[in-house]
């Protein structure tokens, strides 16, 4: 999905959903990493996360959009706005919203490396070295760092 259809979709949304326009601008954002949107206050403009289109698709990302959109036209209009305004809550069941943008939890790896050979093991959880070995040579292993992906 392009900026430029992820616009439409919000005006869409906005229009059936909300029986208002969405004037601004929505887009994706890369730099977001576990949040599904963002609204700016400032600008009124949207942040959307690619990463949640492609993980969940098309009706996760417009339950994020409704999400936003309530934050939007609340903000908009002077009235409550934030996650614990009565306001907020109804409007967001209302439209049929998700109550909290999903986030997108970064995979936790541990990384090990072997001491006679180095080889590096990828393990999702912790391993006991004293207990373990390297599966290759048999070597001592060591643990190396913990990665988010
Ligand atoms: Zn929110
Ligand atoms: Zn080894």
């Amino acid at each position: 999905m392009t900026d430029q259809e992820l616009q439409t979709l919000v005006e869409k949304i906005s229009q059936e959903s909300f029986r208002q326009p969405f004037c601004h601008q929505a887009r994706f954002n890369r730099r977001l990493k576990t949040t599904g949107g963002r609204y700016h206050l400032q600008s009124h403009n949207l942040d959307f996360n690619q990463l949640l289109f492609e993980k969940y698709g098309e009706t996760e990302l417009i339950k994020v959009i409704k999400h936003e959109l309530c934050h939007y036209h609340l903000h908009l209009a002077g009235r409550g706005y934030q996650h614990r305004d009565l306001e907020f809550k109804q409007l967001l069941k209302k439209t049929g919203g998700s109550r909290f943008a999903p986030t997108l939890t970064p995979a936790v790896f541990q990384i090990y490396q072997c001491q006679q050979c180095y080889k590096e093991i990828k393990r999702r959880r912790k391993i006991d070295t004293k207990r373990y070995v390297c599966g290759s040579c048999q070597g001592t292993l060591k643990f190396l760092k913990t990665i988010e992906t």
